[in-house]
């Protein structure tokens, strides 16, 4: 018998954007814009391909110095997609960006294993490893792998309304696919992050060194594209080169790899999921994540 391929989930999935991703140029600064307002720029991987698309147009486009990573509507984003009717993880793609095979007609565990080195891991690693400057204009809700997106970024300005969470320690795994906490805050901090699953204010990242700036509401995209003006004026390939060295030495205290073996916690969490609760992601959708995250304001 063969079980090494299951027949391909049927699902209806209903796009209610036809661009999630919106892509502008003015000056030499590129703006990515996360367009799935509706469901508060929740990621399915309509989203997520089309942002490498915009990364990659930007990063091949000499006219581009500096991306801005930005979000319409009321939040950055609120992770990725556990229940909207564009939910679309089960599909396969043809124009996969990572050197794996397509994970749709696989079975058990390494369904999503395979995926989500895709579409979250190795996403994460090239979007980190564009080698022109990004800045990530965060407003409202970051949330789970909203944080990822942003971690990504070189540098985060925040509105004052910003509020960043990783709460799925509840759901049973150590934090989201991309595991940059400890990068992202001190240990005693990340420990804190990821136990209590609290929101932090955007103050309090700060204070915390996640995020670079804070600035009112109003003056978010301003203070952004000022900064990204700025940096504009610097040479090219020392802007990149400057990426390298900070990336490479963040690589050498173990981001990269210390980030593989807690993927691989994060996949025998998945696996433990469907075995004890019957569900990957133990049982939880949109709702149900909204309405518990709501209870853990810090
Ligand atoms: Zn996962």
């Amino acid at each position: 018998m063969n079980n090494e391929t299951v027949p391909k989930v049927d699902v209806d999935i209903v796009y209610e954007e036809e661009n999630p991703v919106i892509y502008q140029k003015k000056d030499n600064i590129a703006f990515l814009t996360l367009n799935r307002t509706k469901y508060h720029n929740s990621q399915n991987s309509q989203m997520l391909y089309a942002l490498d698309d915009a990364f990659l147009k930007a990063t091949s486009d000499d006219g581009v110095k500096v991306i801005v990573l930005k979000a319409n509507g009321k939040h950055f984003s609120a992770g990725h997609d556990i229940g909207t009717p564009g939910r679309d993880f089960h599909l396969g793609r043809d124009d996969r960006r990572s050197m794996n095979y397509n994970h749709d007609n696989k079975p058990g565990a390494e369904k999503a294993y395979v995926r989500e080195q895709e579409v979250y891991l190795e996403f994460c690693r090239r979007w980190r490893a564009v080698p022109k400057p990004t800045i990530a204009q965060v407003q409202g809700g970051c949330i789970a792998g909203g944080l990822m997106l942003a971690w990504v970024c070189d540098l985060i300005i925040a509105s004052d309304d910003a509020f960043f969470q990783d709460p799925v320690v509840q759901m049973g795994f150590p934090g989201v696919e991309y595991f940059a906490h400890p990068f992202e805050l001190n240990i005693r901090l990340a420990k804190e992050f990821l136990l209590l699953g609290e929101r932090w204010t955007a103050d309090r990242v700060l204070s915390a060194g996640m995020i670079n700036k804070i600035v009112p509401r109003s003056e978010l995209d301003q203070a952004t594209l000022d900064w990204a003006k700025k940096i504009s004026q610097q040479p090219r390939l020392a802007m990149a080169l400057t990426k390298q060295a900070c990336n490479h030495i963040e690589d050498l205290q173990g981001k990269r790899s210390g980030m593989d073996m807690v993927f691989g916690y994060h996949h025998f969490a998945h696996a433990n999921n469907t075995i004890v609760k019957g569900d990957y992601i133990a049982g939880f959708d949109g709702k149900k994540m909204a309405k518990s995250n709501k209870n853990r304001e810090n």
